[in-house]
Formats: structure tokens, C-alpha cells, sequence
């Protein structure tokens, strides 16, 4: 238990040194408040200071200082402003970090002093419901992954059916909660006049008759259309909150890994080849986009320039005017996702309403991720990171690298499989 007299004694003998203060816990009533950041101002002011992750403010950041002024003004510190620090979307790195231009800071004095006088009652209402033996009968709704996912999620969702309507392709979130709670929580208890999309009616058909749907002349056009050599080309990126390598922004995606399967004719044996950026421990972790060695990217040219996409092309172009030779200078033509599948030429009902391949994959081909180390691309960006800049030792390096290019492999691979099982169905 916080004893609200020693903490406020403890913090109260910072105040007075008038100095700037990180963490500086109060506790006022039942409401304790512990700001990133107290920055004195004048003889006997203070400004909040509170550091987001974020590129811009969030309403909820208001809530947060709202909360933090109520704490702070309730043991007697006058607060003159409030501010959100969040990182500078614009912010590009040359050389070192600077945190001046790296970090904006956004004064929302305003909307904190909105919302500042309601702190009080809804305090109390949360201290009452706190109290109450059973916690209170709550439908689920968009408040339990927005702003933040629910950690009770697991409990409150248990009884929602693997085929909800909350699973419909491209429904809107605040529709399908309606629909779910008024009685109809099932994607086969939707009323058939209920107007869908064409990529939301085959899914409530493959829902009502249990069976995949095929739309065999879609996928003969799509199927058709093709032109060998087919290339299959994955990437894996990173994209971390402080730009770690020169000429990147706060959360600009990285690239670290690719894969590549080509076949190079109807039924030929698709080659596989694949790039993984060397990591090297700190402190000198290297750009995973610069050319390795000179060779590897000026032998890969031709195969892979056709079939970068366009969008990251043209940021690596900006960002690393070396990286040309590996991604051409123009666009990037006849370069398209496996259209056949977002466009629900095939569908199962077990992809629940998603065209990903991780819902596809298995679907259609009985293949899929289960046992492997690294299966989707937050744990191998996770994975890049530790070996990268972590402390990783050489034997967790070898381990997590072969997992990512066992997981990119098979990403790449999975779109081959993918092809082939939609040719057998046409
Ligand atoms: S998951 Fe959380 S937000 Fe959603 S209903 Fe349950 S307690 Fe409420």
C-alpha cells in the first residue's frame, strides 16, 4: 500500500529544490499521479510534461494529464501548463540523435482544462464500482481494444462464436457490435436481406452451406494472366519509435529480410533465394539496406526489380540512394498481390472474413505456421531487434536468424503453394 503522507513528504522535498522532476508521484485522495515530466516555472509554477510514443496527441493523452493536474493541484502545486512530448513524424536521422528535432511538443493546456473538472466524480464513480462485489454487467463493444486492448478480453470474448458477425470482411466495427448484440451474433443468424457487399455475400454463403466457394471463371481470368517467370517475393521490416540507422524516421519501416521464390514455367520447380541483412552487436549494428557485400545486389537486380513494391521501393530509393542497383530506378511493373485471394475468387469458411495468408494458407492448402518458431512478422521483427541490438549471444544470433528465414521462406513459398492449389481448382 502507497502511504499517501511519506511519498507526498518524499516528493514535497524535491518541489522545493525547484529543479525539474521525472516521476514525481503524488497522491492526492484516492488518485495517485506519477507525470513524466515537472519543469518549474517561475518562483512557484509548474509545467506537465508527458512523453508519448506516439506522432501526434491522442485524446486519451488528455485523460492522462487531466488526471495528473487533478493529483497535483489537489496537494497544493499550481500547474500552469500541460504539454504532450511525442515523437516528430518529419524528424530525419543524420548522424547522431537529435532530441530536439527528434521530439515535439504539442501544449493541450486547453483540452486538459475541458475535461480537468470531471476527474473528481468520475473518480468516485470508479472508487464505488471498485467496491462492488461482482464487477458490473458490461456488453463488449469498441471500448475493449480502443484505445488500449482489454486485458480481460480473454474472459469477456470467451463466448463469442468462432464465426461471429464481428468477423464479417470489411464490416464496420460499430455495425457488427450491433448486430451482435441485437441477437444476432452469428454470421448465419444475419437476416438475409441484410444488405452485404459481393466479398461479404460469398462469406455468409460459405458460412450457410459450410463449404468453400470457388469462382472458377474469376480464377481462370486471374490464373491466365499470369506471365513466367512468376516471381514471390515477401519482406520482413522493422520499424522502430527512435530511428536507429541514418536517413530513417520514427517508425519508418525497415526492411531486414527478403525472400524469393521464382517459377519459371507452368509446374517448374520453383528456386528460392533469399537476403537477410547481416546484424552485428552492438555498438555498431549495421544498416540492414546498405549492399552486404558488392556483388550480392547487382547479381540480384533483374530478378528483383521487377517485383519490389512500388511504395517501399520508392522510400528505400529516397533513403539510400546506394540501394538503386538492388531496386531499379523506375517503377515497378506487373508487380500485384495474388489477386485471386483479397478478392475472394476462394474462400473457406475457416479464413473467418481475412485474405491473409495466414488465414489462406491452411485453409486451402492444409499447410501453415504451427511449430515454427517465428509465425508472424511482429515476432520476427522482434526477433531482428534482439540479435541486432540487443545481447543476444552468437548461438541465440544463429538460432533466431535461421527461424526468421525459415519463417520469410516460407511466406514466399506458401504464395507458390497458394498458385498451384487455385490452378488445380479452375
Ligand atoms: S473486455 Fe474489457 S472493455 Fe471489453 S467488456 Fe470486458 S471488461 Fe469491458
Amino acid at each position: 500500500m502507497i502511504k499517501r503522507d511519506a511519498v507526498n513528504k518524499l516528493s514535497c522535498a524535491a518541489v522545493s529544490r525547484r529543479l525539474p522532476m521525472f516521476e514525481a508521484g503524488f497522491l492526492a485522495g484516492c488518485a495517485y499521479a506519477r507525470a513524466d515530466v515537472l519543469v518549474p516555472v517561475g518562483r512557484e509554477q509548474w509545467d506537465i510534461v508527458e512523453v508519448k510514443s506516439t506522432t501526434k496527441t491522442k485524446a486519451e493523452h488528455v485523460n492522462d494529464l487531466a488526471l495528473q493536474r487533478h493529483v497535483y493541484e489537489g496537494v497544493g502545486l499550481g500547474i500552469r501548463r500541460c504539454f504532450v512530448m511525442h515523437l516528430n513524424s518529419a524528424y530525419v536521422r543524420r548522424g547522431e540523435i537529435d532530441p530536439s528535432e527528434l521530439f515535439t511538443k504539442t501544449d493541450v493546456t486547453a483540452d486538459v482544462d475541458d475535461v480537468v473538472g470531471d476527474v473528481g466524480s468520475e473518480l468516485k464513480k470508479m472508487v464505488r464500482i471498485i467496491g462492488q462485489q461482482r464487477s458490473p454487467d458490461a456488453d463488449i463493444g469498441l471500448q475493449c481494444s480502443d484505445p488500449y486492448d482489454c486485458p480481460l478480453q480473454p474472459m469477456c470474448w470467451k463466448a463469442v462464436p468462432k464465426h461471429s458477425v464481428l468477423t464479417l470482411a470489411h464490416v464496420a466495427k460499430k455495425k457488427a457490435f450491433q448486430w451482435f448484440h441485437d441477437g444476432h451474433a452469428r454470421l448465419q443468424d444475419l437476416p438475409r436481406d441484410t444488405p452485404v457487399n459481393a466479398k461479404q455475400q460469398i462469406q455468409l454463403r460459405a458460412i450457410r452451406s459450410r463449404r468453400a466457394q470457388v469462382d472458377r471463371d474469376a480464377l481462370r481470368e486471374f490464373l491466365d494472366g499470369l506471365e513466367y517467370p512468376l516471381h514471390f517475393l515477401d519482406f520482413e521490416t522493422i520499424n522502430p519509435a527512435i530511428p536507429v540507422w541514418n536517413i530513417t524516421s520514427p517508425y519508418q519501416q525497415v526492411p531486414f529480410q527478403f525472400s524469393l521464390h521464382i517459377v519459371s514455367s507452368p509446374g517448374g520447380k520453383p528456386a528460392h533465394h533469399g537476403f537477410f541483412g547481416r546484424g552485428h552487436r552492438r555498438p555498431a549494428a549495421r544498416d540492414p539496406r546498405a549492399p552486404q557485400t558488392p556483388p550480392r545486389p547487382a547479381r540480384l537486380d533483374h530478378r528483383v526489380q521487377r517485383q519490389l513494391r512500388k511504395e517501399r521501393a520508392a522510400g528505400l530509393r529516397r533513403s539510400l540512394p546506394s540501394f538503386r542497383l538492388m531496386v531499379g530506378q523506375g517503377r515497378v511493373p506487373r508487380c500485384r498481390p495474388l489477386a485471386a485471394v483479397p478478392e475472394f475468387h476462394y474462400y473457406h469458411p475457416d479464413q473467418c472474413g481475412s485474405a491473409s495468408l495466414k488465414a489462406v494458407l491452411p485453409a486451402l492448402t492444409g499447410k501453415g505456421y504451427a511449430d515454427m518458431k517465428i509465425a508472424d512478422g511482429a515476432t520476427a521483427s522482434q526477433g531482428f531487434l534482439r540479435i541486432t541490438f540487443g545481447e543476444a549471444s552468437a548461438a541465440e544470433h544463429r538460432k533466431v536468424r535461421a527461424a526468421l528465414e525459415k519463417y520469410c521462406a516460407l511466406d514466399t513459398e506458401g504464395m507458390v503453394w497458394i498458385v498451384k492449389a487455385l490452378d488445380r481448382l479452375r
